[in-house]
């Protein structure tokens, strides 16, 4: 069994219902990117991604991720080649396109154009681009091209230094966070999270719109690495954002900020996604680089839950192959890495004093290890022992039963973890036999094998995990 979990962004890639067909039996989540595409295809996405989970009898989380605070290029009829040393300009998409310039790119973003001072630079599709500011007239910023390549629609700027204050949620992000909450998506995404009070801003407007969805933190901005534990604290889980992070706070120190980022998740027993090009080369490429391979390699030794495919699938040529690829990769780097309770584990095991459920959820994984037990099931009805156990297991695989599809959609995430959906039923005994039923029924059991099972008694009470049971068959 897989247990690095692979997500993938949807795009017109993915238009093609076979593609998508094909992809998602094996992709384990679903990033719909708020930054693109309009509502009402993505509500057409949505629907398709749903049924197709049915279809295929898997549970697919759909998360909406949230474009925040971030200046973007505004819409191209066609990619923009930017030549080195050459001349352009920017400028508002409601006037005319301005003249006489080697190249030109809409601007939706007033702020910038009193911003911008000469001299300044500007770093265009996470740095792959880089502008130096030669005029700024408040009507149209003037630029020369000091790294070229070709620049598409809706690609985000980022001006080195600049300090414009924006809103944590824009206008956009609040019209999207109605959006997700009417369509049910299982999670948010939040971008450029600076700390815990962003997270808890968003929660209160998800909830203000009816909506219970959990949120993936994404870190990307630097303020947030000053408050990375608080901020595990108050989400679901949390996002290495290896985009904006190496726009931010510079590429070479994203390799040790990606460890500490997910050691800091590990610790705090959240599960971590890690993003941005993982397989870049396959968007116009069959084949990852060796590098490439090594690099998912070493995000999953690192100890991420999943690995997040982002323009591979959404706009590339390759997205199928892309999501194989990590499969490939995946298992053989879960496979290297089969050794029981690691050093993290253990360090963690010291400093859970005083908190019984992660105190049962952890001995129920110690003995499940020493008995080699089959699975560990975690009785889970919002999904939190699922998480907590995920993040303890070790090499036991781990099945999450629970009676809430949101939240069997949502263990799609969980590193190891495989979702079960159970009867709501009245006593822990008839809970134990519906559990037995199911595994065989699923050809999960062989005779001789054992299971440890964590639960919260009285039944139906989340956050509760206060007994282990070992069963054999
Ligand atoms: P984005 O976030 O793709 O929405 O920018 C991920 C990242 O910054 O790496
Ligand atoms: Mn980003």
């Amino acid at each position: 069994m897989r247990k690095t979990k692979i997500v993938i962004t949807m795009g017109p890639a993915l238009q093609d219902s076979s593609k998508l067909r094909e992809i998602l039996l094996e992709a384990d989540a679903v990033r719909l990117n708020a930054s693109h595409g309009d509502p009402e295809s993505r509500a057409q996405v949505l629907s398709a991604v749903r049924a197709l989970g049915v279809e295929l009898g898997r549970h697919i989380p759909i998360f909406l991720d949230l474009q925040g605070p971030k200046w973007r290029i505004g819409l191209l009829d066609e990619p923009v080649l930017l030549e080195v040393g050459s001349v352009g300009v920017l400028y508002p998409p409601a006037m005319p396109t301005p003249i006489g310039f080697a190249w030109a790119a809409p601007l939706p973003h007033p702020e910038l154009f009193e911003a911008a001072k000469p001299g300044q630079i500007w770093l265009l599709d996470d740095g792959a681009l880089k502008l130096e500011v030669i005029q700024s007239t408040g009507a149209q910023v003037t630029t020369k091209v000091l790294v070229g390549g070709l620049l598409k629609a809706r690609k985000g700027i980022h001006p080195v230094g600049l300090d414009v204050a924006m809103d944590p949620l824009t206008e956009k992000d609040l019209a999207d966070i109605e959006w997700g909450v009417r369509y049910d998506v299982d999670l948010f995404a939040q971008s450029f999270v600076r700390g815990p009070q962003d997270v808890r801003q968003l929660q209160d407007i998800i909830k203000q719109h009816g909506g219970s969805q959990p949120i993936i933190a994404k870190i990307e901005h630097p303020l947030a690495l000053a408050h990375l534990e608080d901020i595990l604290e108050v989400s679901w889980g949390v996002m290495v954002a290896r985009g904006d992070l190496g726009v931010e706070l510079g590429v070479e120190r994203v390799p040790g900020l990606q460890k500490r980022i997910i050691r800091a998740a590990r610790k705090a027993l959240k599960p971590v996604i890690t993003a941005t090009q993982m397989l870049e080369s396959m968007i116009t490429n069959p084949q990852p680089t060796r590098a490439e391979a090594s690099d998912v390699a070493n995000a999953i030794w690192d100890g991420t839950d999943a690995v997040m495919l982002s323009a591979e699938s959404a706009t590339g040529q390759y997205p199928v192959e892309a999501v194989q690829w990590l499969v490939r990769i995946a298992l053989e780097a879960d496979f290297q890495q089969q050794r029981g309770t690691d050093s993290i584990q253990r360090e963690l095991a010291t400093k859970i004093h005083g908190r019984a459920d992660i105190s049962v959820a952890f001995s129920a994984c110690r003995t499940a290890e020493e008995i080699q037990a089959r699975w560990i099931v975690a009785f889970t009805e919002g999904g939190g022992s699922a998480r907590m156990v995920s993040r303890l297991a070790g090499k036991i695989p781990v099945l999450g039963a629970t009676t809430d599809l949101s939240s069997a959609r949502r263990m799609g995430l969980l590193r190891g973890v495989k979702a079960l959906i159970i009867p709501r039923v009245e006593s822990s005994d008839e809970m134990v036999e519906a559990l037995r039923e199911l595994l065989l029924a699923h050809h999960e059991l062989n005779p001789g094998d054992q299971i440890v099972m964590t639960m919260g008694l009285p039944l139906w009470k989340s956050g509760s995990t206060n007994t282990m049971k070992v069963m054999g068959f």
